[in-house]
């Protein structure tokens, strides 16, 4: 058994204090992820940094009539913020379709975009898996891949990433704002998810003594008509085979503005830039929209169970835009 050890942060000061001080520190906030990892032998933490006395927890407009969403505001809190409901009604939708009621009221905004793959090889502790020991090879590639990602694999790895939320707000060009040692700063939130290339072990540009400290989401007309759209196994407590995040602005019968991203197809939540510019100034219909699928989905690499996802996802594009389209959420 690997010694643990623990310690409660008063102030923001004092929590990067306390994470500098061990070069193998974490930060806990809900622990829905950091406890998991701790118990399978996966995270390398050897001191807990309890944060959640700090003043993170807030949801506030902003005057661009964005949101300012804090690290520590729980899922189940942010779900249910009525700035929130109106006008991101998919953030609200993504999060209640997020793992269950007990884990929503505990999680965080800031742990949940810092959540780990579900992919089983890393998480049994013995499999060869180049996020978890870097250079031992990804079991995956032969492996059961059904779950795994089409979109932005490497040889290294091919994981997907988990998150429901940070799909929508990859969509609507979010802010992860931190706070280390070096003071402070905004990372577009499509920069804070790393592609795994040759460094799969390497998912953020953060230090570990860097602390997120809230998400700042900028107000955007279309967000009002957003949709999450979440395609799974089983209705509830099971990640994502694909999602989409949709906004579509419609002029005169043509996409005038869209918004759109995937999930559980992508190594980190995929902005679908290709398929937007494909199809501003199209006919809002659903041959459009699925051509705009199909060009998404060009570059997909599928291993040997998984090449469902590309029909599927392009299924789900079309659904969820005219969904968007329509004033309704799926
Ligand atoms: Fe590890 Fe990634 Fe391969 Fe899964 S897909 S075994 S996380 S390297």
């Amino acid at each position: 058994m690997r010694p643990l050890t623990y310690s409660r942060a008063t102030d923001i000061d004092h929590a990067l204090v306390l994470a500098a001080a061990t070069p193998r520190s974490a930060f806990l906030a809900g622990g829905t992820t950091e406890v998991d990892l701790i118990r399978a032998g996966i995270s390398p933490s050897e001191h807990l940094v309890d944060i959640n006395d700090l003043p993170l927890a807030g949801v506030e407009d902003r005057a661009d009539g964005g949101l300012h969403i804090g690290a520590l505001a729980r899922m189940s809190d942010v779900a249910r913020t009525p700035g929130v409901v109106e006008r991101y009604p998919a953030v609200s939708r993504a999060l209640l379709l997020s793992a269950s009621e007990q884990l929503r009221n505990m999680a965080s905004i800031g742990g949940n975009l810092r959540q780990r793959t579900r992919c089983p090889y890393l998480r049994d502790g013995v499999s060869p898996c180049n996020k978890r020991d870097p250079g031992s090879g990804c079991a995956a590639l032969d492996g059961f891949n059904r779950g795994h990602a089409i979109l932005g694999t490497s040889p290294q790895c091919i994981a997907t990433h988990p998150s429901d939320v940070a799909v929508v707000l990859v969509a609507f060009d979010a802010v992860v704002r931190t706070l280390g040692p070096a003071g402070p700063r905004s990372l577009p939130i499509d920069d804070f998810f790393l592609l795994p290339g040759a460094t799969p072990e390497v998912e953020h540009p953060i230090a570990h003594d860097e602390l997120i400290t809230g998400v700042d989401v900028p107000g955007n007309p279309i967000a009002r008509r957003s949709v999450y759209l979440k395609v799974r196994d089983r209705e509830s407590y099971e990640f994502a085979l694909v999602s989409v995040a949709a906004a579509l602005a419609v002029h005169d019968g043509e996409v005038a503005d869209v918004r759109l991203a995937l999930g559980g197809v992508g190594t980190k939540p995929w902005r679908a830039h290709r398929a937007e510019a494909a199809l501003v100034g199209r006919p809002a219909d659903e041959a459009s929209f699925r051509r705009a699928a199909a060009v998404e989905l060009e570059g997909a690499v599928v291993g040997e169970h998984n090449a469902f996802k590309v029909e599927l996802a392009q299924r789900a594009v079309v659904r969820a835009l005219v969904a968007s389209r329509d004033g309704r959420q799926s």
